[in-house]
């Protein structure tokens, strides 16, 4: 049997403007290799812990597997109040104008956001180069992603943002550490930008999903640090191994964690059960050693590359973002096609930017694979 429908007539304006084919390209240069050297996903190479682990198993021999409260069970809602308590002093509690929800996944909490406050023409600055589903998420809510160029050294300032905001802005969205660049804010950075906002009354996102991976003496700044009028993101999948779980949560003003809860409860319903209860304890992790390997690979990164190639040093993420050397005349497709004749897969800038200058590496890889596969994107590059 075939579907015979003219399903192309039926879809909406809404998911035909969604633009995946950077990404596709990509993808399809990738199914020409066998065994790459794969520096293009964004997700950590290291497995869950076992104390995790072991919660979501006893949570699913303990048949804790129905439905949860919209908002999120009881003690990881309290953990997550007590992380935000003990690093920014905000309050949680019946009389606080404060309030948090566990959500599906970082991009969960994104999309509950995005569709709370903006309606059709509204509009919404992000940091370009952006995290691929930024400018689809003002789409599906019909406003209008306004990209603040941050090139050539990446850092989304107060004063870049200030000549993007109109009348019709609504948000401004902030990541760091950054996707695709590693780049991390300074605490005047981001404070900067919380005032600019709390004087405009427009909303400060901050999407905080790699806040953990930050490699010393840098330190990760929050907005949330500053100010009680920032909706602060995050995401447990990067941070603990955990990626197709899809948890996350989101914190900030009441009002707006209300209107976040009506869609979600009305939408998705709750964050995975199960999942739920296994990361209730996960902050008693030491990250330490995980923090040391990636300041390793970082470093590997920046020696092997940073002679050869314009580079930005990634102060945090997993990610670098390194410029394709004007002699060379090649666009990023041009590029990471030459890289997969190599058998090495990195993304194209234009994925991610209105630019196409650049090329994204990921190294959250084993050691000896990213050395390969910089030596060949090293040579490549000279
Ligand atoms: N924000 C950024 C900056 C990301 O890089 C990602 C994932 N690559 C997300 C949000 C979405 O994360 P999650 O898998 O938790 O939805």
């Amino acid at each position: 049997m075939s579907s015979s429908l003219d399903i192309e007539r039926l879809l909406s304006e809404r998911v035909n403007d969604i633009e995946t084919s950077g990404i596709r390209r990509a993808w399809a240069l990738a199914q020409a290799c066998e065994d790459p050297i794969n520096l293009s996903i964004g997700q950590p190479d290291f497995c869950v812990d076992d104390s995790i682990k072991q919660a979501a198993i006893d949570a699913i021999l303990q048949d804790k597997n129905g439905y949860t409260q919209t908002a999120g069970v009881e003690e990881l809602l309290h953990s997550i109040h007590n992380r935000l308590h003990s690093q920014y002093g905000w309050e949680f509690g019946p009389q606080s104008t404060l309030d948090a929800m566990v959500t599906s996944g970082t991009a969960g909490a994104l999309t509950l956001a995005c569709l709370s406050i903006l309606s059709p023409g509204d509009e919404i600055i992000v940091p370009d180069p952006y995290f691929v589903i930024y400018p689809t998420l003002a789409r599906i809510a019909e406003a209008k992603a306004v990209l603040c160029d941050t090139y050539p050294d990446f850092r989304m300032t107060a004063e870049r943002i200030e000549t993007c905001i109109t009348s019709k802005t609504k948000a401004v969205l902030i990541n760091s550490p950054a996707n695709p660049t590693g780049v991390v804010l300074t605490e005047k950075e981001v404070t900067d930008i919380a005032m600019l906002c709390k004087e405009r009354n427009i909303l400060l996102i901050t999407d905080e999903i790699y806040d953990e991976f930050v490699f010393p003496p840098t330190n990760h700044a929050s907005p949330a640090s500053f100010s009680e009028d920032v909706l602060v993101i995050r995401g447990y999948g990067k941070t603990y191994g955990c990626t197709g779980w899809r948890m996350g949560y989101a914190a900030g003003p009441k009002l707006l964690i209300d209107a976040m809860l009506k869609l979600k409860q009305q939408t998705f319903v709750c964050a995975p059960s199960v999942m739920q209860h296994a990361l209730v304890n996960a902050y008693d992790v030491d990250l330490t050693p995980l923090i040391e390997r990636f300041t390793k690979r970082r470093d590997m990164v920046v020696d092997m590359l940073g002679d050869v190639t314009e580079l930005v040093v990634p102060e945090g993420a997993f990610y670098a973002f390194p410029k394709i050397p004007k002699k060379l005349g090649m666009s990023g497709i041009d590029f990471i096609s030459k890289a997969v004749e190599h058998d090495v897969l990195v993304i194209q800038g234009d994925v991610f930017s209105h630019h196409d200058t650049h090329f994204r590496i990921s190294y959250a890889v084993p050691e000896d694979k990213l050395e390969r596969g910089l030596s060949v994107l090293r040579t490549l590059l000279t």
